[in-house]
């Protein structure tokens, strides 16, 4: 039995593509940056991108250098922002490669200037404002300071502030207060990086919550993530079919074997489940080493003959086994671990309930041992 039989990740680009625009008209006058961090959420970062580029994102976005630079060197020539920087990181590789880049303190800053005036380039760069998710990013008692030494390094010519952006902490919870704090720190971040004279080309601020719900904090451009794979941020912000999002991946697996056993009988390691009458076990050959949580033991859902099963037991480095009790399947038949949820089968969003985590985890963990399927 090869991998792709034993598990997929199918991707269903047409629906991705068909986020990417039902994202747009829902911010009609802003821009699209779609994020393909950490392999387009799961899904694999160099299909999703060209396809995002095809539903008319102008710009994407990676958390580091190596991946912005990937998306270079497999032909990506379009607008593309990397954020996550360490100190003596690629900035010049960056630069030469016309990868917008970020800088949310002085040290940040200088490097970008300093691989700028060696080779010769204009770094283009977003500075980042920390308008209260307290992580990446520059408070504001620094901002002065940043924005004036944006606008020195501007006027020698090694750089240019392209963008001034920041990240909604509780976006994800609807009518949260920060929201409204974090829109007016931003509006006073914007407001002090033009009285040092900066221009920006955009100013963003919207994630996939933001994007859906909040206009108000769509400004130039809008920077979605997991929405663009069809998932909902949160439970709280709706379903994805309310914001007409239909997810992208489909995760399934090749039933291994297929045995009775009486009752009484434990099942996987510990024995936390033990077999309450003679019946039938499955066993789903994808376990946490394929991304599977193991905090899903005993409770993550799988579709396999038309029914809901639940996780028996642990969850295993490479298998799991499912009860189907008075019902027969065999070796081979397909179990559906998750997808859109229209053919009846549980969601990301259902593995991240059964686990205690959230679906952006859940998609994003799928490991790089089960293939990925484009149609
Ligand atoms: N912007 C930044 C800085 C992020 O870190 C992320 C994701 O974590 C996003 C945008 C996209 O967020 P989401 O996936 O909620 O749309």
């Amino acid at each position: 039995m090869n991998e792709e039989m034993r598990a997929r990740a199918e991707i269903d680009l047409g629906a991705l593509r068909a986020n990417v625009r039902a994202l747009r008209a829902r911010a009609p006058r802003s821009e699209l940056m779609a994020v393909v961090k950490s392999d387009a959420y799961g899904h694999g970062a160099l299909p999703c991108a060209h396809a995002a580029r095809q539903a008319g994102a102008s710009w994407l976005a990676t958390a580091t250098p190596q991946e912005a630079l990937a998306l270079r060197a497999a032909g990506d020539t379009g607008r593309l922002l990397c954020w996550l920087w360490t100190p003596g990181g690629p900035w010049r590789q960056a630069i030469e490669a016309d990868v917008d880049v970020s800088a949310g303190a002085l040290w940040a800053l200088r490097e970008a200037a300093d691989a700028a005036r060696a080779c010769g380039r204009t770094a283009r760069v977003h500075l980042k404002a920390d308008t209260g998710l307290g992580r990446g990013g520059c408070q504001p008692h620094d901002w002065d300071a940043l924005t004036a030494a944006a606008r020195a390094a501007e006027a020698e010519g090694v750089l240019k502030v392209t963008g001034v952006w920041s990240h909604f902490a509780c976006a994800d919870e609807p009518g949260h207060p920060s929201i409204a704090a974090q829109l007016e720190s931003f509006r006073a971040a914007l407001a002090a990086a033009e009285r040092a004279g900066l221009r920006p080309e955009v100013r963003h601020m919207a994630n996939s919550p933001a994007t859906l719900t909040l206009p108000e904090a769509h400004f130039d451009l809008v920077r979605p993530g997991v929405s663009v794979y069809g998932i909902s941020p949160s439970p709280e912000v709706g379903q994805p079919g309310d914001f007409g999002l239909r997810p992208a991946m489909t995760l399934s697996a090749r039933l291994a074997n297929v045995k009775r056993v009486p009752g009484g009988h434990g099942v996987s390691y510990g024995h936390h489940y033990v077999t309450a009458g003679e019946t039938t076990l499955a066993l789903v050959p994808v376990g946490y080493a394929d991304g599977i949580p193991r905090h899903a033991s005993g409770t993550g859902p799988v579709l396999v003959g038309g029914k809901w099963r639940t996780v028996a037991g642990r969850v295993a480095m490479d298998q799991f086994v499912v009860d189907l009790g008075g019902d027969t399947a065999e070796a081979g038949d397909e179990a559906v671990l998750f997808g859109p949820g229209d053919a009846g089968e549980p969601t990301a969003q259902d593995w991240a309930q059964a686990a205690g985590t959230i679906a952006y985890e859940i998609v994003t963990r799928i490991g790089a041992r089960v293939p990925r399927v484009y149609v």
